[in-house]
């Protein structure tokens, strides 16, 4: 019926070694308390590249002492905010520099194709710390006009101690999107990497001490969610959480952030983003953008446009074309050139991919290519296509994760509106259309944090990014970021002496 376009071979030793695997606290790499470590896998063979440190609550413990004392006492949050600019700056230029290194580890650790990892992520990484080192040393408050006799300053200033938790989909991306913001404001950082993805945090960490940032100002422990991550999010002497995953685990830090100190939190959810197609549209180019924006990244992307709604007079020529597209992509060593799709993550994201695809199937959606593994070793999946897909079947509310476009069929434009709204998550949506009326209505009437017209995933430093309703809470990246990171407090003064 079908083959994918599979390229499996013995996997490729990857040309890079694992230097760093224990905890960085207060600039130096030491063991867990326990003594614990735990193995990170290669997702292409499920077998163990490194014994990383596991952290816990006691290293927890000791690296938030570590931020608190870099914070309380500096030299960080005091010194002139264009010196912290040029550490900054200088981390960056050193990532760019080892930039092949970082993205022969992040495949390795995550499985995405090495290409990608090079020309894609680690180059929106650098920009993201060069954008906010410009930031640095242009955060100001302001003065306000009171009324009566007084002098009011608003001050802004960093909130303190940050602990960050992030995934695995995008480790150094989303390392970026927390600490760059985070440091431009001059806090301390408690950070938490996934535990699948551990090695390019401490790397790039590594790197940031190189570039002159001082002791305890950014530690990093690795290890596990309910263990480490939890001991983060219920931490009473940090003053921020700022959290990416699943929306399940996003209540959970919302919790025990709340049963804490009360600490602000800012999420980054999932999604189920529609990618909307309508009659006017150059067929083949939705054809092909609607196929990267749901499988780019082994579809392990938050705002991956996981609905694909055609209208209904192109739904069966797009299908046609977007099931042989879904047969040309190569699947394959992730090291190897030409390469579109690596393997899964792990064997939990790989068993859930293949029970939705089951569900897909056993929920009478017509399965037109794929669905099913790779080769027998590691974690790859066929890329896979479902049409005639109704929107209260599992496969059109839950967020897969995984190389699956689900099809749906859509007649005018006020109803996919109200369709696309009718979920959950409100995180990302785009919009396929010559008609500039229709356009502007359809992004107008979505409800989600990013709506792209004609394109699809184009990230920038500058632009927002963050959720409607439980795809999350605030934004992260460009100039909304820094509120995250930042205190306001207001000084107020006489204008004049009073009299004693
Ligand atoms: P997750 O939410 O469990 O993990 C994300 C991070 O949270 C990891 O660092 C993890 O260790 C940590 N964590 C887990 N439990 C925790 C807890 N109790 N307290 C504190 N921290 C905790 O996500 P996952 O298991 O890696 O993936 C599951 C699903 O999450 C995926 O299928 C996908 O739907 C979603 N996901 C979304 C994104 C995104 O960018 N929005 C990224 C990765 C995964």
């Amino acid at each position: 019926r079908y083959t994918t376009a599979t390229v499996l071979e013995e996997p490729i030793t990857p040309p890079v070694q694992v230097n760093y695997t224990k905890l960085l606290i207060n600039g130096q790499f030491v063991d867990s308390a326990s003594g614990k470590t735990f193995p990170t896998l290669d997702p292409r063979t499920g077998e163990v590249i490194a014994h990383v440190a596991e952290g816990d609550v006691e290293d927890v413990n000791r690296a938030v002492s570590a931020a608190r004392k870099a914070f309380d006492e500096g030299p960080w949050p005091k010194m002139s905010a264009y010196e912290r600019s040029r550490i900054i700056l200088r981390f960056a230029d050193l990532v760019e520099k080892h930039m092949q290194e970082l993205a022969q580890l992040e495949t390795w650790d995550n499985g995405k194709p090495y290409e990608q990892a090079l020309t894609a992520e680690l180059p929106l990484f650098v920009r993201l710390f060069h954008y906010y080192a410009g930031w640095a040393d242009k955060i100001h408050g302001l003065t306000v006009p009171a009324d009566g006799p007084h002098h009011v300053q608003v001050l802004h200033e960093p909130i303190g101690v940050a602990g960050q938790i992030i995934p695995w989909n995008f480790p150094l991306l989303m390392y970026a999107w927390k600490v760059g913001p985070a440091l431009a404001c001059g806090n301390t950082i408690v950070l938490k990497s996934a535990e699948q993805t551990p090695l390019t945090a401490l790397y790039v960490s590594k790197l940031f001490h190189e570039a002159g940032l001082p002791d305890g100002v950014l530690n990093v422990v690795s290890g596990y969610g309910p263990t480490a991550g939890a001991a983060l999010a219920s931490h009473m002497d940090i003053d921020k959480l700022a959290f990416t995953g699943s929306t399940d685990t996003g209540k959970v830090v919302l919790e025990l952030a709340a049963k804490s100190n009360l600490k602000p939190v800012t999420l980054e959810l999932g999604g189920k983003s529609p990618f909307i197609v309508f009659e006017d549209a150059d067929i083949d180019r939705a054809v092909e953008l609607a196929h990267f924006a749901l499988f780019f990244n082994q579809g392990q992307c938050c705002c991956a446009g996981s609905r694909t709604f055609v209208h209904e007079r192109v739904y069966d020529e797009f299908v046609e074309k977007a099931k042989a597209r879904a047969a040309r992509r190569t699947v394959g060593d992730p090291f190897k050139k030409g390469i579109e799709q690596g393997p899964q993550i792990d064997s939990d994201q790989f068993d859930k991919v293949l029970r939705y695809i089951r569900s897909g199937i056993d929920g009478n959606a017509k399965l037109e290519c794929g669905g099913e593994r790779v080769g027998s070793k590691g974690f790859y999946i066929q890329p896979t296509v479902f049409s005639n897909v109704e929107d209260n079947m599992l496969i059109a509310q839950d967020e897969i994760f995984g190389p699956v476009q689900s099809i749906l069929k859509f007649k005018d434009v006020d109803e996919v509106i109200k369709r696309a709204n009718a979920t959950r998550y409100g995180l990302a949506a785009g919009v396929f259309t010559k008609n500039i009326d229709i356009a502007n209505t359809v992004s107008r009437g979505l409800r989600a944090g990013t709506v792209w017209v004609n394109c699809f995933d184009v990230f920038d430093a500058a632009i927002p990014f963050g959720g409607y309703k439980m795809s999350g809470i605030g934004r992260e990246k460009g100039i909304y970021s820094l509120k995250n990171y930042l205190q306001v407090k207001a000084v107020i003064s006489p204008l004049t002496n009073p009299a004693w």
